[in-house]
C-alpha cells in the first residue's frame, strides 16, 4: 500500500502534555482489520510506551506480520522464505478416510492411500509420508540403523539449509556415522573396506545428494548401482523430489538445468532399497517428506515409534494425493504450479513483460536467469525475462496491497516473470504503475 493511500483515522484525545492519554479501549476502537483482542493488546502497548501516535503504525505492522500471500518476482521458483513450491488446494470441510478402510468399515492405515500412489509413481514396492525430508531421513536411519553404523561418503556429509546436518541427524537417530573416502573422491573400494573393517557394524550405506553446492575438478563418487553390489541396504536421500529424470510430463526433452539432478525412478531402478525426498521442492507439492522403496524397509519405518511423531495430517495427505494424481494423469505441466512456471516458453514471458511495461507505463524489458531454488540443482539457471526499473524499489513493491517480492541487480530493481503466475500479471502491473507516479 502506498503511503498516500492509507486512510488516516483521528486518534481520540491525543493531547500532549496537558491531557491524559486515551483509554485503551478508545484507542483500540480506532484500529481496523484485526480482531479486537489484538487491537487492545497493541493499544495497551502504545499507551504504555507513551507513544499513542504510533498506534496506527503498530496495527499496520502487526497486520503485515501475519502470513500474507505475495507475488514471487524474485526469479527463484522455489523460494524457501516464501514457502517453497506454490500450491493451490481446496477440500470440503468434511471428514475423510484418513485412517478408515471403506471396504471393511474398520480402522485403516494413514499411509495407504497416498503411499500406494507414490509407489506407482516411482516404481517402488511401497511408500510412506512424513512431515518433511529431514523427518524422512531421521526416521529411516532410526528404523534401519539405531545402535548400529551408517556409512556416508565424506563428500556427502552435508549441511542442507535450516540446520539439517548429516552427522547430527545420525546422532539424533541413535546411529553412528562412519565416514568413508575423502571430501572429493570416494570409491566403491572405500565402502567395501568400511563394511568389513573389524569393529564396524554397517547397517546402511547412505547416499546423500549434496543439493546446495557443487564440487568440480578432481572428484569421484560411487553410483547407487555400484553401492547396490555391497550387500548392505542402500538408502538414497535425493533431496529435491524429482520423480523421473525423463520428465515425461513436460512437452519437450528434459530441460538442460535438470542434468545431474537425481530422480526417484532412476535411484530405485539403480538398486536403492529406500529413497527419501522432499515434497515441496521439484515435486511441487506441500511440505512433506516421502520415503519410497522395499516394502520390508518401509514397514520398519512405519512401525518405528518416531513415525507417530513425524506423521502428516489429512490436509497435507489430501494435497499430496491430488499432486500424485496429477503426475499419474500427465497433468503436472499444467496442474503443478512449479512445472507450469518451468514450462512457460520464453517468448510467452517476453510478451507478458511487454504487456506489463505498456500497461504500467514504467520499466524496460531485460533477459534474466531464473533459478529452481530451495537448494535444488545448484549452479544452474533457466532463461527468463524481467521488467527492470532504475533504483532500489524493493520496499515499495513489498508495500503494495498484494506484496510483490523482487530483486535488485546492478542498482536496478528487476521483476522476474518466470516465478510469477500469469494470472498475477495484473498485480505486478498495478504495483509497477504505482511506482511510475512517484519518482525514484
Ligand atoms: C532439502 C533436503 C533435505 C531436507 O528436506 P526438507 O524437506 O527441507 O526437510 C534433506 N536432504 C537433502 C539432500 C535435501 O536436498
Amino acid at each position: 500500500m502506498g503511503e498516500g493511500t492509507r486512510v488516516e483515522r483521528r486518534l481520540p484525545t491525543m493531547s500532549g502534555t496537558s491531557g491524559r492519554p486515551p483509554s485503551v479501549d478508545a484507542l483500540a476502537r480506532t484500529g481496523t482489520g484485526l480482531p479486537h483482542p489484538i487491537l487492545v493488546e497493541l493499544a495497551r502497548a502504545a499507551i504504555a510506551d507513551g507513544a499513542v501516535e504510533t498506534y496506527t503504525e503498530r496495527v499496520e505492522a502487526y497486520r503485515r506480520s501475519l502470513l500474507t500471500p505475495v507475488v514471487n518476482a524474485t526469479g527463484v521458483l522455489l523460494h524457501t522464505n516464501l514457502g517453497r513450491a506454490p500450491l493451490a488446494h481446496s477440500q470440503p470441510a468434511r471428514p475423510q478416510t484418513v485412517e478408515f478402510d471403506l471396504a471393511t468399515g474398520e480402522r485403516g492405515s494413514r499411509q495407504r492411500a497416498v503411499g500406494q500412489l507414490f509407489a506407482t509413481l516411482t516404481g517402488a514396492e511401497a511408500a510412506m509420508i512424513v512431515n518433511n525430508n529431514a523427518a524422512a531421513v531421521l526416521l529411516v536411519v532410526a528404523a534401519l540403523a539405531e545402535g548400529r553404523d551408517v556409512a556416508v561418503s565424506r563428500g556427502e556429509s552435508v549441511e542442507i539449509g535450516g540446520a539439517f546436518r548429516v552427522p547430527e541427524v545420525m546422532e539424533q537417530s541413535g546411529a553412528r556415522l562412519v565416514d568413508v573416502g575423502t571430501t572429493n573422491r570416494t570409491r566403491l573400494s572405500d565402502y567395501e573396506r568400511a563394511t568389513v573393517r573389524p569393529g564396524n557394524d554397517i547397517a546402511v550405506v547412505m547416499k546423500i545428494h549434496p543439493s546446495n553446492y557443487r564440487v568440480d575438478g578432481f572428484v569421484e563418487e560411487t553410483s547407487i548401482s555400484e553401492l547396490a553390489t555391497l550387500g548392505v541396504p542402500v538408502v538414497a536421500d535425493i533431496g529435491s523430489g524429482l520423480i523421473d529424470a525423463n520428465v515425461p510430463w513436460l512437452r519437450g526433452a528434459p530441460p538442460a538445468w535438470l542434468a545431474g539432478e537425481p530422480a526417484a525412478v532412476q535411484a530405485l531402478a539403480d538398486g536403492a532399497d529406500l529413497v527419501t525426498f522432499s515434497a515441496d521442492k521439484l515435486l511441487g507439492g506441500p511440505q512433506a517428506g516421502i520415503i519410497v522403496g522395499r516394502t520390508e524397509f518401509v514397514e520398519r519405518c512405519a512401525r518405528h515409534p518416531l513415525a507417530r511423531a513425524l506423521r502428516c495430517g489429512g490436509l497435507v495427505l489430501n494435497a499430496l494425493q491430488d499432486l500424485a494424481l496429477a503426475y499419474l494423469d500427465k497433468r503436472a505441466a499444467t496442474d503443478v504450479a512449479f512445472w507450469r512456471m518451468v514450462d512457460e516458453p520464453i517468448d510467452v514471458l517476453r510478451r507478458r513483460a511487454e504487456q506489463i511495461v505498456a500497461a504500467a507505463g514504467i520499466g524496460s524489458i531485460v533477459d534474466t536467469l531464473a533459478l529452481p531454488g530451495a537448494g535444488s540443482a545448484p549452479g544452474v539457471s533457466m532463461p527468463s525475462v524481467g521488467v527492470s526499473i532504475p533504483g532500489d524499489r524493493l520496499a515499495e513493491l513489498r508495500g503494495h496491497d498484494t506484496p510483490v517480492i523482487a530483486r535488485t541487480r546492478d542498482g536496478r530493481t528487476v521483476v522476474d516473470l518466470r516465478s510469477v503466475d500469469a494470472a498475477d500479471d495484473a498485480i505486478v502491473t498495478a504495483a509497477l504503475a504505482s511506482l511510475a507516479t512517484v519518482s525514484p
